[in-house]
């Protein structure tokens, strides 16, 4: 009886050590899976937070200082700011001519030119001449073979390019339109701005869709962003843009919403619409 009693409490000891023994197996498998879960969820989180934080501030970059921020400024900075943005982005299209009241300072583009003396505006001179010396730098070569027009200059071409597609067998009624998708209607154009350039592959000068085929081009295309340019009229954006494809053209816009519209995929129409629309 004695012998029963005690094999009894030695099954019941070990009974409550194997529940202990049991009981603490899972809490510490339980501890140690939260802990691991936990470390794990934080380096997400963690990640997470740094691509929010990033994302917030490329689009702080891209876009211009909000207003609040704006309104921080003393006056005349805030106004300097504005304009500078203002001109930057400046719409000019066959919908939007370039304003009666535009001025603009411009210097030579310099040694990388076909063709007669190129200016373009003091504002850009400096990313242009970077661009063009980084893309030969890469082994290809580039030339400038427009860039700033007056007025004057585009009313020779426009006349020039009627008269080709006259001689084409266009009428008279439709010869302006057709000519216009191609060479901008006087007073409508963006190298009067001074902002823009077209850019051509000395081994290939023609200003035809096969240019983006050319080293030059594809080097443009893939880095001009970071110059603060635009390829501003890209394939298929014809009827957003009233302008044919031109793989040579490019506008400058600044390094912020250069990179903001390369990343965006957008053309300077729909970029300035979404901008107005925030
Ligand atoms: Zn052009």
């Amino acid at each position: 009886m004695q012998l029963k009693e005690k094999n009894t409490t030695w099954m019941i000891v070990l009974a409550l050590f194997a529940l202990l023994l049991g009981v603490g197996i899972q809490i510490g498998l339980g501890l140690e899976r939260d802990v691991r879960t936990t470390a794990q969820g934080r380096a997400i989180a963690a990640e997470l937070a740094a691509e929010v934080r990033q994302a917030a501030e490329d689009r702080e970059q891209a876009l211009y200082l909000d207003k609040a921020a704006l309104a921080a400024l003393p006056a005349e900075k805030a106004a300097a700011y504005e304009d500078l943005h203002l001109e930057l982005l400046l719409l000019v299209n066959p919908w939007n001519p370039v304003p009666a009241d535009y001025s603009v300072e411009v210097v030579p583009v310099g040694e990388w030119q076909i063709g007669e003396d190129q200016s373009i505006a003091t504002l850009c001179d400096d990313a242009l001449l970077r661009m063009i010396a980084d893309c030969q730098e890469a082994g290809y070569r580039p030339y400038i073979c427009s860039s700033y027009r007056t007025q004057a200059m585009q009313e020779a071409l426009f006349y020039n390019k009627l008269v080709r597609v006259l001689s084409m067998g266009y009428s008279w009624d439709d010869a302006p339109d057709i000519a216009a998708q191609s060479v901008a209607l006087p007073g409508t154009s963006e190298h009067q701005l001074g902002l823009a350039a077209d850019i051509i592959d000395s081994e290939y000068t023609y200003l035809d869709e096969g240019q983006e085929r050319t080293g030059t081009q594809r080097w443009l295309m893939e880095n001009s962003w970071r110059y603060g340019f635009i390829l501003r009229y890209p394939n298929g954006t014809t009827d957003i843009t009233g302008i044919i494809y031109e793989p040579w053209h490019y506008r400058y816009v600044g390094e912020r919403f250069a990179k903001d519209i390369y990343e965006k995929g957008v053309t300077l129409e729909e970029y300035v619409a979404l901008r107005r629309g925030r």
